[in-house]
């Protein structure tokens, strides 16, 4: 496989800033993140090919090395693992730790990143998804809910250290000194290179743990029951994903929680039926009021709302209820509620109705005039949509 150009891959020029070189990665890791792209292949790729990138351009000499002899002055087992297989997801959360800042504050914690920790691997727990059943009452008024779920948390004897006895239980790594990294050099045309990866004594810890918690057995995290309290907001939608971030299982060690990934499934309601933004109802009137008028209540989301039928409606009318429907997720607006009027059509009839429906039959108000008041089927579409 041929490599595409680094630069071309971050969408940066040449000249870009170490700044624009972070901010364009940013951007990218973000996009094809793989907890916002579950099971896509592409994404992953993409995600992988940026990260190596990254990992280039922001070193200043391998950025140097690049310039000057392409890809092939990043070959010979010079760059992560080598083989051009790139960057594994492992290496990839580490690096974050300096993308998004020191594994803390921002929106962004989940990622594991660590940074400032010496180098040492911080254990993410994994992302735990729930589905979350919303009536449409739920999606129009937005919805406080409770759900219990089994997850990972730390391990409360040995305050999530895995160690019996917290940290007194621990020696640090003779492999890696406590580092949890190892350093090796490799000899290339180029040079010298080194190459850093996870320490494989320690796993990246940088210290052993001599004697192991009998609860958790080393791993400082245990399976138990959590109550999780979720605010979905009003205007979501069937298959959305909502992810809280840290309320996924933790991660061993006094690592880091992943995500909770919430999926929105919506339930029907009887009545009414969701189309985008708004609602629509259909709603039946008798004869007799289409021809005389009415005043008539017609179920909402929230209670019930009163509409008039003009004098003469003809049926297909579609009236409209403003701000009746559901909020944009976004807030930026709220759809409306579209009453569908048909007109009911007697199917039986006693021998006294039919006589006086045949009575007007024959009188000329009784004959169709398209043109009259509403404009038909086209017409009316015009109404709905503008
Ligand atoms: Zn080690
Ligand atoms: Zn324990």
């Amino acid at each position: 496989m041929s490599k595409r150009d680094y630069y071309e891959v971050l969408g940066v020029e040449k000249s870009a800033t170490a700044q624009e070189i972070k901010k364009a990665y940013r951007k990218l890791a973000l996009k094809f993140h793989p907890d916002k792209n579950p099971d896509n292949k592409e994404a992953e790729d993409k995600f992988k090919e940026a990260a190596e990138a990254y990992e280039i351009l922001s070193n200043d000499e391998k950025k140097a090395k690049f310039d000057r002899f392409g890809h092939a002055g990043m070959g010979g087992g010079g760059f992560g693992g080598g083989g051009g297989g790139g960057m594994n997801m492992d290496d990839i959360f580490s690096q974050f730790g300096d993308i998004f800042g020191g594994g803390g504050g921002g929106g962004f914690s989940g990622f594991g990143g660590g940074g400032g920790r010496g180098g040492r691997r911080v254990n993410r727990g994994s992302n735990i998804r729930v589905k979350v059943k919303m009536t449409l009452a739920d999606v129009v008024n937005g919805v406080e809910k409770k759900i219990k779920v089994k997850k990972f948390i730390s391990c409360n004897p040995c305050s999530g250290s895995g160690a019996e006895g917290g940290s007194g239980g621990f020696t640090t790594c003779d492999t890696c000194k406590g580092a949890g990294q190892v350093n090796r050099i490799t000899n290339t045309f180029l040079g010298q290179m080194q190459t850093a990866s996870t320490c494989p004594t320690c796993g990246g810890d940088g210290k052993i743990i001599t004697n192991k918690c009998n609860s958790c057995h080393g791993d400082g995290i245990v399976k138990d029951d959590d109550t999780i309290e979720l605010k979905i907001p009003a205007g979501v939608e069937d298959g959305m994903q909502l992810s809280v971030s840290g309320k996924g299982n933790m991660g061993a060690r006094n690592g880091v929680a992943g995500d909770l990934i919430v999926a929105i499934e919506e339930e029907e309601h009887e009545e009414l039926k969701r189309d985008g933004n708004n609602i629509l109802y259909d709603l039946y009137i008798p004869f007799p009021d289409a021809i005389l008028g009415t005043d008539i209540t017609v179920p909402t989301v929230n209670g019930k709302a009163k509409i008039k039928i003009e004098p003469g409606t003809q049926g297909g009318k579609v009236l409209r209820l403003r701000n009746k429907g559901i909020p944009d997720v976004n807030g930026y607006r709220t759809g409306d509620q579209m009453v569908n009027v048909n007109v009911w059509t007697p199917q039986t009839l006693s021998k006294e109705e039919k006589g006086i429906i045949e009575k007007l039959k024959d009188s000329e108000n009784f004959v169709p005039s398209p043109t009259a008041q509403d404009k038909g089927f086209f017409g009316r579409m015009k109404d709905y949509f503008s």
